[in-house]
C-alpha cells in the first residue's frame, strides 16, 4: 500500500525511511517541533489521524534508519502541511525563536565585564 519516504535527521544527515500512504503533505523537516503540531513515533498510525500533524524521530533509536549506522539519537520532526479554516498554516513566519536544543547554551555568549549584563532581551541574566 504504502511507499518508502526518505529524510535526512537535520542533525547528522543520516537518512530514515518512512513508510508513507501519500496523502498528507510534509512541510519541512526540522530539528524541533512546530508549536500547536502533534507529534507520534514513525511505528505509530499516523497518516489517518486527524490528531497527528507530524511523526518525531529519534535519530538511529527509532528503527527508522535506512542504512546501517548510529544515528545521532537527536531527535527531529517530520510536519505535515496543515489547515487550518481552510487555510495553511505556517508556523515558521511567527518567531525564529523556537529554542533549538544542543546548540549549546546562549548564556555562553561571552561575560559582558564588570559592568555586568545589560540586559537587553534575554531573561534573567546573571543569578
Ligand atoms: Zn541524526
Amino acid at each position: 500500500m504504502g511507499y518508502p519516504v526518505t529524510y535526512y535527521c537535520p542533525h547528522c544527515e543520516a537518512l530514515v525511511e518512512l513508510e508513507r500512504e501519500g496523502y498528507l503533505a510534509d512541510k519541512a523537516v526540522t530539528p524541533f517541533p512546530f508549536e500547536g503540531w502533534r507529534y507520534v513515533a514513525p511505528d505509530e498510525p499516523f497518516e489517518d489521524r486527524e490528531d497527528v500533524d507530524g511523526v518525531r524521530f529519534v535519530c538511529g533509536e527509532d528503527g527508522t534508519l535506512k542504512n546501517d549506522g548510529e544515528g545521532c539519537g537527536e531527535t527531529f520532526y517530520l510536519s505535515f502541511v496543515k489547515f487550518e479554516d481552510g487555510r495553511e498554516l505556517d508556523p515558521r513566519t511567527p518567531s525564529e525563536q523556537v529554542e533549538i536544543a544542543g546548540e549549546g547554551p546562549r548564556s555562553t555568549r561571552g561575560p559582558t565585564g564588570p559592568g555586568g549584563p545589560s540586559g537587553s532581551g534575554g531573561p534573567g541574566g546573571f543569578w
